[in-house]
Parts: structure tokens; C-alpha cells; sequence
């Protein structure tokens, strides 16, 4: 297998990828050759502008995870941050204490900013900044347009009963507690692809959907005109990993994602969510993997036109991730289908 691609979120997609590449490393994944690229397309839908910088999560998660820059413990941002700007600005009053901005943090969101006010796109900025970090795979956003994930929340105070707030504050500021009563994706639908995105689905000889969070990581990737219809048609195999265990996600926020747009929160309905290849619908998916606690999920995914099997799905180290990965090959096959 000379070509993977990945479509994923931040976390969930950064802690997969390392396990990948791990088990490539380590050998544990024959069927993948040394020298595969593996191409990342990472969701942009939470990026936001904040003190006029554009602040890219999911990118600058998977950069820093990848590029060992990341703080392990708080699983985003810079290691050995300090918030010595963060702070000046509270005195201002003008910053938005919940967002966490770093200094370090900060250099990354000035030289990305420098560059789009240059007239570069962002995935030729990301390109750039990679190559301090050096990932070891190919990072690039689904799209080089402006996406944003805007969630409604119920407000007794605003005159509708409703507040429509960026998804990033949702999460950060509000930390989901609050039920998203919908999800709005702005500037999905007018959005295209960035270069290389399509090519490296229909280009791969695997088409991973790691655990990330099937509505605002992988399902905005899918919703960039273009990209659910390339992986519909790629003549790779098409596998998938649920994000959901044992009836709740393990970290992040799918739970409140998956209410919100009326998918039951279990394995099974994450993965039939996705919906089946087979047929003229519009699903994704060849094959899809379980937690192994959630077997008695199988037999409603297989029946659902998806070959699936229950096996751990616990990111707890790399060799553990990696097991996944070679369960995910076992399931559709080694590289390309007929
Ligand atoms: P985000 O952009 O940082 O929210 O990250 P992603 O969208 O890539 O992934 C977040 C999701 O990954 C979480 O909501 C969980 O459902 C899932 N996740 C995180 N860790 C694990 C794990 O160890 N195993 C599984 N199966 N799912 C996980
Ligand atoms: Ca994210």
C-alpha cells in the first residue's frame, strides 16, 4: 500500500494518526510500504478569526501532535506554553478569556495570518508551517475556503429563545453542557475542495475515517461539495472507525453532536450514519470497526450492507492504535478493491 488517506478532526485524528505511523515504523503493519504517504485532510469548520489571526484547531492539533510539539496533557496547544499575552489582554478587557491563546501558540497564528494577508491559500500555508514540524504526513485542509461550524443554543434572555454561538465557544467557552438544538455549517455548501483533496481519495489505495467526531470533523469533511461523491467513487476500500464506545464517545463532544442532528449515540448508528458503498444512496463506507464491548452492535451494521467485527478500539497507546489499523486493513482488504 503506497497511499493512505486519512479524513480527520483534531484529537481523536492526531492521536490516530500517530498510532498509524507507529505501527509502519515498528513493522507491525506489513501491508503498508515504508514509504506509503499517508495525506491527512483535516476539518477546517472550527477555525475561527480572533484579535484579527486566523486560529486553525484541528490543523494546529494534528501539526503539533505529529511535529511533537503538542502539550500531551491538554491535548492541544504548545508545550511549555505561557499566556503572558492572554493575560494582558484580560487587563485590556478585551480578550475572550475562554479561548486559550498561548504565546507560542500565538507565532503560528501570526505567520499563518501574515501569509492568507499575502494572498497565499491555506493549504499552502499549511504546507509551510509544516515544514518546521515536519508531520511525516501530508497535511491538508479540506478546503482552502472560509467554514465555519456555528451551533444553536437555547437562550431565554434573546427575544427568539435562541442564540446562535461559533463552535469553538460552544465547546470551549460553554463546554457542551448546554444541548445543541442544531449545527449549522456556514459556507459549507459553497465551499470546494482544496487542491489535492480529491485526488488523494481517488488516488489512495485505503481510505481511512479514523475516530473522529462523526458531525463536525468527518461530516463536514464529507459535506465540501465534491468529497462524499470521490469517496463513493474511489475504487479504494473505505473503512471506517467508530468514535463512539460503549454508548458515549471516550473524549471531546460527539455525544452532544450526534443528538443534535438525530443520531442515536451507539456504534452501530455512527456507522450507519455513514451508511453502506452498496447501492445508490449516499453512505461511505465498506467496513467498520467496533469496540469490541459493543458486539452485539455487528449484526445491525452487516445487515446495513457494512462488513464490521468488534475488536478493542481504545487509543491507549500507539501499538494499541495500531492493532486497529491492521484490524481496519483485515476487514476490506489489503490496497485497492477489484
Ligand atoms: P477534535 O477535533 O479534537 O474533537 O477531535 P476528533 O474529531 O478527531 O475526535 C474526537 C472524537 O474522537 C471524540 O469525540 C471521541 O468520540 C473519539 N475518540 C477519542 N479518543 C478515542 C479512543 O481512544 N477510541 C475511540 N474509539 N474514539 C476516541
Ligand atoms: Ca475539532
Amino acid at each position: 500500500m503506497k497511499n493512505i488517506t486519512v479524513l480527520c478532526g483534531g484529537m481523536g485524528g492526531a492521536r490516530f494518526l500517530q498510532g498509524l505511523r507507529h505501527g509502519i515504523a515498528s513493522g507491525s503493519l506489513p501491508a503498508i510500504d515504508d514509504g506509503v504517504t499517508i495525506t491527512a485532510i483535516t476539518n477546517t469548520a472550527d477555525d475561527l478569526w480572533m484579535h484579527g489571526l486566523k486560529i486553525c484547531p484541528d490543523l494546529d492539533t494534528v501539526m503539533y501532535t505529529l511535529g511533537d510539539g503538542i502539550d500531551p496533557g491538554r491535548g492541544w496547544g504548545r508545550r511549555e506554553e505561557t499566556w503572558s499575552i492572554k493575560e494582558e489582554l484580560v487587563e485590556y478587557g478585551v480578550e475572550s478569556t475562554w479561548f486559550g491563546l498561548g504565546d507560542r501558540d500565538l507565532a503560528t497564528h501570526l505567520v499563518r495570518t501574515q501569509m492568507l494577508d499575502a494572498g497565499y491559500p491555506l493549504s499552502e500555508v499549511t504546507s509551510a508551517l509544516c515544514r518546521r514540524w515536519q508531520p511525516g504526513v501530508r497535511l491538508v485542509p479540506m478546503s482552502d475556503d472560509r467554514i465555519e461550524t456555528h451551533v444553536a443554543i437555547a437562550d431565554d434572555e434573546a427575544p427568539s429563545g435562541r442564540r446562535v454561538v461559533h463552535f469553538q465557544e460552544y465547546w470551549v467557552r460553554l463546554r457542551a453542557e448546554v444541548p445543541a438544538e442544531a449545527v449549522v455549517v456556514v459556507g459549507l455548501d459553497e465551499a470546494t475542495p482544496a487542491p489535492g483533496v480529491i485526488e488523494a481519495i481517488t488516488d489512495a489505495d485505503l481510505v481511512i475515517l479514523p475516530p473522529s467526531n462523526p458531525v463536525v470533523s468527518i461530516g463536514t469533511i464529507l459535506g465540501v461539495p465534491g468529497v462524499r461523491e470521490a469517496v463513493r467513487g474511489t475504487s479504494a476500500p473505505v473503512v471506517g472507525l467508530s468514535p463512539i464506545v460503549g454508548g458515549t464517545h471516550v473524549r471531546g463532544m460527539a455525544h452532544q453532536m450526534l443528538t443534535s442532528i438525530g443520531v442515536e449515540v451507539s456504534a452501530g448508528a455512527v456507522g450507519r450514519h455513514y451508511g453502506s458503498r452498496q447501492g445508490s444512496g449516499t453512505g461511505v463506507l465498506d467496513g467498520w470497526l467496533v469496540d469490541a464491548s459493543d458486539a452485539d452492535q455487528v449484526a445491525a451494521v452487516r445487515e446495513a450492507g457494512i462488513a464490521c467485527e468488534a475488536v478493542p478500539l481504545m487509543m491507549t497507546d500507539h501499538d494499541a492504535t495500531a492493532a486497529m489499523v491492521a484490524a481496519a486493513i483485515a476487514l476490506v482488504g489489503e490496497g485497492r478493491s477489484a
